[in-house]
């Protein structure tokens, strides 16, 4: 078993055994750039150390083999009185990780070897500026004393010396600062700092070991699902010193513009500085092109090093580099972080250089990149005021008057104001506020609660579940933890990609790739970036892409969004407003001939609903859902109708409209409507209802062939567990479709197809399949009868202590829980398909616009996606990047 691998021996590809940064440092080494010799000491070390809780048998025999061949190369010793060799001791798991202890500098000095850097260097501040840091960062990372017990005593001196900058610092101040750091160590670690260097290495080394398991490492581990056997690499290099005089120094830099993703080189210096001082921020660092001003000869050395990285690992780099005395020293490199906008435009510039093909541009940008590029900004420089903040619901930049309830929120849209919603929840009642409002904003409710599935179907901004928001809908106002309520009309900005609330009107700019998604012809260099990567995608992908719209307006949009039909078209919220009273007339009819009138009233209105649809998504598939939820959710509340109604016996004014509603109210109460009369049960005790439904589907289709469109609607059957339920509403599909085809003398071509969102729907799913020709995964409902969740209520009340437990990453009902729910998913499809080979399959829960769950929807052999119209682009980039092979971060 070998623990321990020279710089030389390595390569980038070798990150689980290495970690990123020594796998990175022995590809520069073997590249034949200027990085200072040293060895990493392997994850499988720390794992064995870990394991058994002390060094491994072998390992300690191994560093010292490869200390001495770098004492060889270095032709000095660790730690040597007279003339010393120093070492840096850094970690480097294959992932960056909080928490985990990064750096000791200068590891070899004690009270004698100081002398002799002095000595050596002709500097005697510098060997005493050198030891007081060794002392810090030991004490502090290797000791763990509180850093700020050394950072105090610094400032302490250098107030006394009345300067701000530690290069003020003279030798006695320096030599006096070790005396302190060396009290300090003793009197807050119980022991004296160890004067033997092989014991300083070794207890640093430790010391990174350790630092595997600090509770923050293991939560970010736990979130970021990173295995948490992999282990820490440690990293030994000689020290080269950025802190020897003016010209000596150190700096961090990008091989392009990691903001903008433009070419250029990017970076800070800082001059008579070692590496921590540059990220600290003790001083002001210049820019790389004073730099050039300040020593040509290293700057021009970068440079070409620079090139050279770029050109090898194809993909912008960042850098950490050291000048020692004129010489320039690399330190560090790795594929650097960029924002979304950056991503696409690197990736543009790079195929056009010939570095990467189109391919690889994909693989590199994600879905969460392009969102966030779709959505308007605040203006990040902009002043601005946080007075809460709550779940990024649906992102998005909106600014507007408070209001609280909806009707003044169309009211005040409608003369022309921009309005943001403020409620505790939303319920479907809202649905006209949250279609006038710029925003939404709640106090309660999750990811997947209504307001925040109806926002982002709409594509409007919104922030939920913003706790310290107490929501007074009466009072018309919101008050603020620590500050002054919101009252109705005041201005305030949301900001739903952070889920950050602004008092006041926080600037906004417009999103360019937004408007040409939409269809609009812009010249910009990011709008070409993205346009390249999204017809590549389209080219490669097998997933298509549909959309969930309800309306014409959405459905038009969607379609300029590159959907290629209507995965669901829920119809609920076309029993609502002023068809509500239909709806009541239908549940309050005492026999059959009343329900007849009722639905009759209902059948026009559907009608021209389907036709605007399916005109919309001509030639192009459109799943129309019949009514899926209780029909409670479409009458009065309870106590307020049991008020009404006694006010009214007590004036002796009794509305016998009123009292039957109540009675129909009672009937239909349930503890659990989720699990009560809903779906295809609906179907089956008022059939009338679906039969209305499928005719006004029949009719508009057949309108619309006899006007020369296209149209290809697909019935849907909601909440199916049993094929039992399926036959008996497909008997009512055929007998209305029998009738339509008799009175308009032509056949009117259809499918009919169900849901798959029960679990027992799911294991039965061969025998659903005879009866089906396609099923829809309903992931959202599949989801909280799997886990037993209640949607609407879980998200919010205990999922935070969920994610904190590592229980789950992410929430399920936002991304799918490939382990359970998926299981279901792919098991379902599998079983459909063997009894019904032409089965037809897609997915309509929220998760057909998430990018993890889109890989897996891919992989599983789906034949499509429906989301939001919003999301559409997202779900066609990463239907591309997973055809490509890609995982769902851009990480490689
Ligand atoms: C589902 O359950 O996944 C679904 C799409 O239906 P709804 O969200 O309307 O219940
Ligand atoms: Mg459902």
């Amino acid at each position: 078993m070998t623990y321990v691998y020279d710089f030389t021996e390595g390569d980038k590809d070798q990150k689980d055994l290495l970690g990123g940064k020594g796998a990175n440092l022995a590809e520069m080494t073997n590249l034949g750039l200027p990085v200072p010799p040293g060895f990493t000491i392997s994850t499988q070390a720390c794992r064995a150390y870990l394991e058994v809780g002390d060094l491994p048998d072998g390992l300690a025999g191994e560093i010292d083999a490869h200390l001495e061949s770098l004492e060889k190369q270095m032709g000095r010793r660790l730690g040597e009185p007279g003339d010393p060799l120093l070492v840096s001791v850094r970690s480097g798991a294959a992932v960056s990780m909080p928490g985990m202890m990064e750096t000791v500098l200068n590891v070899g000095l004690n009270d004698e070897s100081v002398r002799g850097l002095a000595e050596q260097s002709h500097d005697e501040r510098f060997a005493m500026d050198s030891y007081r840091r060794l002392l810090q960062m030991f004490g502090a990372t290797v000791l763990g004393i509180d850093s700020e017990v050394f950072s105090k005593a610094l400032d302490r001196l250098k107030k006394d010396r009345g300067s701000t900058s530690d290069t003020d610092l003279g030798v006695e101040d320096l030599r006096g600062l070790v005396e302190t750091f060396k009290q300090a160590i003793h009197e807050h670690a119980g022991r004296g700092f160890p004067q033997d260097p092989r014991e300083q290495l070794e207890l640093a080394m430790r010391a990174v070991f350790d630092s595997w398991n600090t509770e923050r490492a293991a939560l970010y581990r736990r979130q970021e699902r990173i295995d948490e056997g992999m282990g820490t690499a440690v990293n030994v290099q000689a020290m080269v010193f950025g802190n020897r005089g003016d010209d000596s120094g150190s700096g961090v830099a990008f091989t392009r513009d990691p903001a903008s993703g433009n070419q250029g080189v990017y970076g800070d210096y800082l001059q008579n500085a070692q590496g921590e001082d540059v990220v600290a921020g003790i001083r002001n660092t210049v820019s790389l092109a004073d730099m050039e001003q300040i020593d040509k000869a290293s700057y021009d050395g970068l440079l070409t090093i620079m090139n050279t990285l770029e050109k090898h690992y194809r993909d912008m780099c960042d850098i950490e580099f050291t000048v020692e005395r004129g010489k320039l020293w690399m330190l560090q490199t790795r594929v650097g972080k960029r924002t979304p906008g950056a991503a696409f435009r690197i990736g543009r510039h790079m195929t056009d250089e010939g570095l990467i093909d189109t391919d690889e541009s994909l693989r590199r940008v994600t879905g969460a990149q392009l969102a966030q590029l779709m959505f308007p900004r605040f203006d990040e420089k902009a002043e601005r005021s946080l007075i809460a903040k709550g779940m990024n619901a649906s992102p998005g930049a909106a600014v507007g008057k408070a209001v609280f309830d909806s009707d003044t929120a169309v009211e005040w849209a409608e003369r022309g104001e921009d309005v943001i919603l403020v409620r505790k929840e939303t319920n479907p009642d809202d649905l006209r506020g949250m279609v006038a409002a710029k925003g939404i904003l709640t106090s309660r409710g999750g990811k997947t609660s209504h307001a925040a599935v109806v926002a982002r179907g709409m594509g409007r901004t919104c922030v939920c579940g913003a706790e310290s928001l107490d929501v007074n809908s009466k009072k018309k106002r919101a008050k603020v933890r620590g500050g002054e309520p919101i009252r109705e009309g005041d201005v305030i900005s949301i900001d739903g990609t952070t889920g950050e609330v602004f008092l006041g009107s926080v600037p906004v700019t417009d999103s360019v790739v937004m408007r040409f998604l939409e269809g609009e012809h812009i010249d910009d260099d990011l709008v070409q970036a993205v346009d390249r990567v999204m017809t590549r995608s389209d080219d490669v992908r097998r997933l298509r892409v549909r959309a969930n719209a309800d309306t014409p307006e959405d459905a038009a949009r969607a379609r300029r969004f590159g959907a290629e039909g209507i995965g669901l078209c829920r119809t609920e919220h076309m029993f609502l407003g002023e068809r509500r009273q239909l709806v009541e007339n239908l549940i309050v009819a005492e026999d059959e001939a009343g329900q007849e009138a009722a639905l009759a009233q209902l059948l026009p209105m559907q009608r021209d609903d389907f036709r605007g649809i399916l005109e919309a998504m001509d030639g192009l598939p459109v799943t129309i859902r019949l009514i899926d939820p209780p029909l409670h959710e479409f009458l009065p509340d309870y106590t307020e109708l049991s008020v009404k109604v006694a006010l009214e016996e007590d004036q002796d004014d009794l509305d016998g409209h009123d009292q039957k509603l109540l009675d129909a109210v009672k009937r239909l109460h349930e503890q659990n409507p989720m699990l009560g009369l809903r779906g295809v049960r609906l179907g089956i005790v008022i059939p009338g209802l679906f039969k209305m439904q499928v005719r006004a589907i029949l009719e508009a289709a057949a309108d619309r062939i006899t006007a020369g469109g296209d149209p290809q609607p697909e019935i849907m059957i909601p909440l199916v567990a049993a094929v039992t339920e399926l036959d008996l509403v497909r008997g009512q599909v055929a007998e209305v479709a029998a009738d339509v085809e008799r009175e308009r003398g032509h056949a009117v071509p259809h499918k009919v197809g169900t849901m798959i969102e029960l679990p027992r729907a799911a294991v039965t799913a061969n025998e659903i399949a005879k009866s089906a020709e396609f099923f829809s995964f309903g992931t959202n409902d599949l989801t909280q009868m799997t886990w037993g969740f209640s949607r609407d209520d879980v998200e919010s009340s205990f999922f935070s202590r969920y994610l904190e437990h590592g229980i789950f990453q992410v929430s399920p009902f936002e991304s799918l829980d490939v382990d359970g729910v998926g299981r279901l998913v792919r098991h379902a499809a599998r079983l459909g398909r063997q009894s019904n080979p032409d089965l037809h399959l897609g997915v309509c829960g929220e998760h057909g616009g998430d990018p993890a769950s889109i890989h897996f929807f891919d992989e599983v052999g789906l034949d499509y996606v429906s989301c939001s119209p919003f999301r559409v682009p997202v779900a066609r980039l990463e239907a591309g990047r997973s055809a490509l092979g890609s995982s769902t971060d851009a990480t490689r």
